[in-house]
Order: C-alpha cells, then sequence, then structure tokens
C-alpha cells in the first residue's frame, strides 16, 4: 500500500477511535483533576486524582446524602457497561452480612465504586485480608473501612456465648472484643444494648488493628500513606455512619 494512502487510513482510525471513546466515556479517559469525583470509575485517571483521606470524605458526604433522602440517581446498566473492561475502586469496606447494612446504599456509592467483604461480626481472617490485599495491592483501593453496625446480631450471639455449627467458631473471632469492654457490674448480654453497641465499637477497632497486625502487606502501605484503614459504625435506626478514627495511632488505643 502506497505510503500517502496508509496515512489517510491511520487518520481515519484514529479520528474514528476518538469519536467513539468520546461517546462511550466522555469524561474519564481524559485527565482528572486532583480531588474532582468520577461518576463511574472507568478510568486509573479516577483512582490517581482521589488520596485515601479524599476518599473518605466521599464516602462521608455519600452518607449525609443517604440519610437526608438525597441519593444519588444513577443509571445502574450504564455503570455496568461503563465498567466492563475493567475495574478502579476507590475503597473496601469490611462489614456484616445484616441485611439493613448494605455498603454501597449506606455510603451512596455506584457500580465500580468500592469492594465488599462481608462476614457476620465484620472480623477478618486469612481469606478476607488476602481479599484486602488484592483489593489494595493489586486493584489500587485506597481507603479499608471497617464498618460495624449497631443491634448486631453477631456480636449479640458473642456476648450470650451462643453455640451452633460453624457460627461457633467465628463468634469466637468475636469473644476478645466482648472480654475487652470493662465491667462496669451491668448485664453483659444481648439484652443489654448499650453493651451490645459497645462491643459492637471494640470489635470494629480490634478489627481495624488484626488488619494492621496481620497483614504486613497493608500495614505497609498504610506506613507509607498508600492507603488508610478506618473503624465505622452504622446505625440501623437512623441510617448514619460514625467515623471513630483516622489516625492509625489512635485506633491502636482500643
Ligand atoms: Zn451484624
Amino acid at each position: 500500500m502506497e505510503a500517502w494512502i496508509k496515512s489517510i487510513f491511520f487518520a481515519v482510525a484514529v479520528v474514528a477511535a476518538t469519536i467513539a471513546v468520546a461517546a462511550d466515556k466522555p469524561a474519564t479517559k481524559q485527565a482528572v483533576k486532583p480531588g474532582a469525583a468520577c461518576e463511574t470509575q472507568n478510568a486509573k485517571s479516577c483512582q490517581d486524582a482521589m488520596t485515601p483521606k479524599m476518599i473518605m470524605e466521599r464516602f462521608k458526604s455519600g452518607n449525609e446524602r443517604f440519610t437526608s433522602g438525597k441519593s444519588t440517581q444513577r443509571n445502574y446498566i450504564q455503570q455496568v457497561k461503563a465498567t466492563a473492561a475493567g475495574q478502579f475502586p476507590l475503597a473496601s469496606v469490611v462489614s456484616c452480612i445484616d441485611s439493613r447494612a448494605p455498603a454501597e446504599i449506606v455510603f451512596d456509592q455506584g457500580i465500580g465504586d468500592l469492594f465488599n467483604a462481608r462476614v457476620a461480626g465484620n472480623i477478618v481472617n486469612e481469606d478476607i485480608l488476602g481479599s484486602l490485599e488484592f483489593a489494595s495491592r493489586i486493584e489500587g483501593a485506597k481507603l479499608i473501612i471497617v464498618l460495624g453496625h449497631t443491634s448486631c446480631g453477631a456480636i449479640k450471639g458473642a456476648c450470650d456465648d451462643a453455640k451452633l455449627g460453624n457460627l461457633t467458631a467465628l463468634l469466637s473471632k468475636i469473644k476478645p472484643a466482648v472480654a475487652a469492654v470493662p465491667n462496669d457490674g451491668k448485664d453483659r448480654s444481648s439484652k443489654n444494648d448499650a453493651f451490645v453497641n459497645m462491643v459492637a465499637e471494640r470489635n470494629v477497632r480490634m478489627t481495624v488493628q488484626a488488619i494492621r497486625d496481620k497483614s504486613p502487606v497493608l500495614k505497609e502501605m498504610e506506613q507509607k500513606g498508600e492507603i488508610m484503614i478506618v473503624g465505622a459504625m452504622y446505625d440501623i435506626k437512623t441510617g448514619k455512619v460514625a467515623w471513630y478514627s483516622e489516625a492509625p495511632a489512635a485506633a491502636k488505643k482500643i
């Protein structure tokens, strides 16, 4: 083929590709300004534009929208298509399986925005730590949120020393949090809501610490400032998320 014909073909192909990209994903293939939030996380530039702290602010304001009844109207099937080629999530959320605490909804996030690790009582084990390492080290998620919730059935089970099949072993991972709440002479069973919620808070803080202690990969990333690991509590009565701490040093005081 003549060189000039080749160059025309090349020019046409470039124009066609540019138009195709513009039609599918108008903003995200371009550079994203630092701090600017992408509507859908469908490019590495969307991750690169956000620091762990900014992501936390994004999740905070998402929860504020949720509690005020102003959650974002999302076109999920459009987000499915926009994220089909790759994922660039911002965060991982370790939360309970409780049907009333779905992370995407309570933080008002969409498809492709976050990883979910859900297990009764939001504890971590080898498999969940491996999942978090994959999410942060391989896929670039910069924030890990350990999200407990009030009136948690798993916490209540641990308080009452419940036994049931495989659940017994799971609850044994929550028991150190039960023991860590000082005895003030009051009822330490599931009948005492205040006690249950104190154990839930202690359990979140201990899970945050367990991530640091049991995952050198994530600990190193946190020390370098590449990720943040934070604890939070979801109130099933109000929909509000209370954040415990952003600072590793403070979170260590359990
Ligand atoms: Zn629960």
